[in-house]
């Protein structure tokens, strides 16, 4: 009850600046944690007993407003909860309410929100100016960084995880595809959809992500293989591990300090007894540009169904076409019109072959490169973003400026594989800057026992 009444406390007194949270649900948070005491007075709770959590509200919460930061689900309450929320529900965990998203998780700023962008807690040195959270969990990455929960879930599709987490100096965990279900998480492009931790440290991410993983029959996606034990792999250590650092990834405009924290890493890895190799992903140019067709053209079938009739605000009209018209031009804004009308576009006839389809190929192509470079090194080492966190103002006015943000965790989105940021210095201005670690298939372990070494 302390502990959660502590970050009710820091919720009220700070939120109203940051706007992590777009639900509160202090009242349920005080009953469940009432219930977490009498089991814990017993010696009796799980793993995650009485812990104060927030929760992207990208999950359905069972009687909790759920949006996705859209106006579309403005007043949805879903009747059913995540399979992900039900695990750490089951474990004991207490949700303090529905964390603040880029709309349907599409963005790497939280700023396309329509529930109003979010404030990173940092600061530049000697600047009030204020910073993005990264995105699309920006409200998760926040609320942590900013002590409002413990750990909050995100997802990740091509970033929104470990980008959000490189900025606001916290990690977070993208799990292998599969790994965890995504049953009742509300779907952006559901062949990269991946649900994940975000918290102050590796531990509490393997604490959170053994309860959130699992095999679900309800996602035909979800992967019935036994879930470790993640924070017995923290330990580890790397002896005689090798570590990939892929070449391409060193671009010419990569800026200086984070180059330089990339090498800090590397010394810190062999320091710890890692083998460095120099690998080629040599497809890598092609990731954003694949990323950018196969996402948009699920997003733009996933979100058929918003169409006013079945979920959320409905604009009434004088036919059915016009309903759905009005009720889609007024709820959805501007980034996921125009991602709608981009996936449309390449799956329209004449244009499929030329775009979806080849996106699909030079998919297979960058995860052959992963799976060639696994044949020589355990993992590969990368910066997580090109930048630290910049300044709302900042937000480059050409979508596709925003786009390239995504430039170093796009590629194992694409291969599905798993990939973690963990915090691991701060640029000249003092903000925070991730490094970023990707594994095999299914070997989480490995990156949480390299990670632990570099946080
Ligand atoms: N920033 C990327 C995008 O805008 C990734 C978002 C995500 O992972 N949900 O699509």
């Amino acid at each position: 009850v302390e502990l959660v009444n502590a970050h009710l406390e820091a919720i009220e007194r700070l939120d109203g600046r940051l706007n992590s949270f777009i639900t509160r649900t202090p009242d349920q948070a005080r009953e469940a944690a009432k219930a977490a005491d009498e089991l814990l007075a017993k010696g009796e709770g799980g793993a995650l007993c009485g812990i104060p959590l927030g929760i992207k509200d990208l999950f359905a919460t069972e009687g909790v407003r759920t949006t996705a930061a859209s106006h579309i689900l403005d007043n949805f309450i879903p009747p059913y909860e995540s399979t992900v929320t039900a695990n750490l529900k089951r474990d004991g965990a207490i949700s303090l309410g529905k964390l603040n998203l880029d709309e349907f998780a599409m963005g790497s700023t939280n700023l396309t929100s329509a529930f109003g962008g979010v404030e990173n807690p940092w600061k530049r040195q000697g600047s009030d100016a204020r910073l993005v959270p990264g995105g699309s969990s920006g409200g998760s990455a926040a609320a942590v960084a900013a002590g409002l929960v413990l750990g909050a879930t995100g997802t990740d599709t091509g970033g929104s995880i470990r980008q959000p987490a490189s900025f606001c100096g916290i990690a977070g965990v993208k799990p292998t595809y599969g790994r965890c279900s995504r049953f009742g998480t509300i779907a952006f492009a559901s062949s990269l959809d991946q649900a994940g931790p975000m918290a102050k440290n590796l531990r509490d991410c393997a604490i959170m992500l053994e309860s959130m993983a699992g095999f679900d029959a309800k996602d035909s996606t979800s992967v019935d293989k036994a879930v470790p034990n993640y924070e017995a792999a923290l330990d580890r250590g790397v002896k005689g591990m090798r570590v990939g650092i892929p070449k391409e990834y060193r671009t010419d405009n990569l800026p200086e300090e984070i180059a330089a924290l990339w090498d800090q890493g590397i010394a810190w890895l062999k320091e710890a007894g890692a083998e460095i190799v120099d690998v080629s992903l040599p497809h890598t140019k092609y990731g954003l540009p694949t990323y950018y067709i196969a996402a948009l053209a699920e997003a733009s079938s996933n979100l058929a169904r918003y169409d006013g009739v079945r979920y959320g605000e409905r604009v009434t009209g004088p036919s059915l076409d016009a309903l759905y018209e009005a009720t889609r031009a007024a709820g959805f804004g501007d980034e996921v019109k125009r991602r709608i009308l981009l996936g449309t576009h390449v799956l329209s006839s004449g244009y499929y072959d030329a775009y979806y389809l080849r996106a699909q190929k030079v998919r297979t192509l960058l995860q052959r490169d992963f799976l060639q470079a696994y044949e020589k090194v355990d993992m590969l080492l990368a910066p997580t973003a090109p930048s630290g966190a910049f300044a709302w103002d900042e937000k480059p006015t050409d979508p596709v400026q925003v786009y390239l943000n995504d430039v170093f965790t796009v590629p194992a989105s694409l291969a599905g594989v798993p990939a973690l940021s963990v915090p691991a210095g701060l640029d000249s201005k003092g903000v925070p800057l991730g490094l970023q670690l990707i594994g095999r298939f299914f070997d989480e372990e490995t990156l949480f026992a390299a990670g632990h070494v570099l946080e």
